[in-house]
């Protein structure tokens, strides 16, 4: 079970009859669903948000609350398949999603939200090299505030040597992921939602005014419908499971250590990641007693408690003096990765989607699910950089991604070379 949800007071499952005839359907009850389902119900639209397992069984009860600027191509490259408007628009949505939470956060959300910032250490000499160089010419009006810490200076940030120095960004924040699901239902339902969980939608047939959802509590009619089942989408729409990678991200929590033992190893707190093909991620638990660590601990997927040795020798790579700490707990989600790694949100069929953020979704989706939603209402203000844009396949891909264990390995030699 993930940490945060044992520390949290998750609703018990709804047992409730479902409505027959709905204005709006969610199908998915995470971030992206929540904050859609808000914007609707908000306009009095009669909305129903169902999910097959509890609320939050997706990956939004089980990150690893972390809020970065999350768009993964970098400017030059979106320019060069888009063109300088739409790519800096495109990154000008990342820099707003953060923006977005902190300021639900500070108003409306009790989600344990801490502004400490976050390490980014360089894997290699030339990783440094380049991030500094990065930080020197971010491109004008996306700039962020990036200090770069030199080798020499990393204790500051780190006990560890294992990096070759890094940059930090002072404004990256942390959320308690699971108090951020229970502050985002509890706006959905203030707005009138209704949220229904362990309901899943089975199959969806157009019908003659809008859709019909078939689920085991019934037959649900609704005029619009949104897909935001993100890394978990199914059966249900195979031209959507043809378009998103769901990738197995492994996270472990330490016993508690104490916070000055923490302190001693992250001493301001902040999230780190770092410059590997096959990233790690970690940061001390809301509470500061315990480090959370994260990252891909298998090239198949496995049970996360077959992943706990591995995850604890890359943890103990990095952290020699925790070589001998015991873990309780280890879990596992489903992030939902894209061929141009970017998140996609629109229409397809009459139906609304919104979805793929790569493993970034925590400030992404609760941004882009509020935009959807104001896209559903006919409202200008949900229009993105993203619209429009192609959502893209690739032949022989089904939703299996059988090319993930080799890449995996690929790029786990390539981290090992030090490229
Ligand atoms: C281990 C881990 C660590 C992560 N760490 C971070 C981090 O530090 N920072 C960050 O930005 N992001 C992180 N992420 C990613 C982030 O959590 C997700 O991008 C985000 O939560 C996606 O929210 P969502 O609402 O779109 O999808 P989800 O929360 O995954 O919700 C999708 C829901 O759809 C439901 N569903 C699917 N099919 C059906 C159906 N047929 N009927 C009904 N319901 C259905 C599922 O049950 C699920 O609850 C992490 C993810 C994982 C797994």
């Amino acid at each position: 079970m993930p940490l945060w949800v044992e520390n949290a007071a998750m609703p018990p499952p709804s047992t409730q009859a479902l409505p027959s005839r709905v204005d709006v359907l969610v199908i998915g009850a995470g971030y992206t669903g929540l904050s859609a389902a808000r914007e609707t119900a908000a306009a009095g639209r009669a909305t129903l948000v169902l999910d097959a397992g509890g609320i939050g069984a997706g990956c939004s009860s089980r990150n690893g609350g972390q809020v970065a600027y999350s768009i993964k191509p970098s400017f030059s490259t979106l320019k060069s398949k888009f063109g300088a408007d739409t790519a800096f628009g495109i990154c000008r949505e990342g820099l707003d999603a953060v923006a977005y939470l902190r300021s639900l956060a500070a108003q409306q959300l009790d989600c344990g939200w801490r502004e400490d910032g976050c390490f980014f250490g360089a894997h290699t000499a030339r990783h440094f090299r380049r991030m500094a160089r990065d930080a020197e010419n971010q491109p004008r009006g996306l700039e962020q505030r990036i200090s770069v810490v030199p080798k020499a200076q990393q204790s500051g940030e780190i006990a560890s040597d294992f990096y070759h120095g890094g940059c930090v960004y002072p404004d990256d924040a942390s959320v308690d992921p699971a108090r951020l699901l229970l502050s985002l239902l509890r706006l959905a339902q203030g707005s009138g939602a209704s949220v229904v969980d362990c309901c899943a939608v089975n199959a969806i047939r157009s019908g003659r005014d809008g859709f019909e959802a078939l689920t085991p509590r019934g037959i649900v009619h609704a005029r619009q419908v949104l897909l935001a089942t993100n890394g978990y989408s199914g059966p249900l729409s195979p031209w959507h499971r043809r378009r998103v990678i769901p990738i197995g991200s492994y996270q472990i929590a330490t016993e508690p250590l104490g916070g000055d033992r923490v302190r001693a190893l992250i001493p301001r707190g902040r999230n780190i990641v770092d410059s590997r093909r096959v990233v790690v991620y970690f940061r001390p638990s809301a509470d500061g007693e315990r480090i959370v660590f994260g990252g891909r601990a298998a090239l198949a997927e496995k049970d996360p408690l077959a992943c706990v040795r591995r995850l604890r020798q890359m943890m103990g790579r990095i952290f020699p003096q925790l070589k001998s700490v015991r873990v309780s707990h280890a879990w596992a989600g489903w992030v939902a990765y894209t061929f141009d790694t970017l998140p996609h949100l629109g229409q397809h069929d009459g139906m609304y989607y919104c979805m793929g953020y790569c493993g970034q979704g925590v400030p992404l989706a609760p941004y882009f699910g509020k935009r959807i939603g104001q896209q559903m209402l006919g409202l200008a203000e949900g229009r993105t950089a993203l619209d429009g844009l192609p959502f893209p396949s690739r032949p022989y891909y089904h939703g299996n991604p059988w090319f993930l264990a080799p890449s995996v390995f690929a790029y786990r030699l390539i981290d090992a070379i030090g490229l």
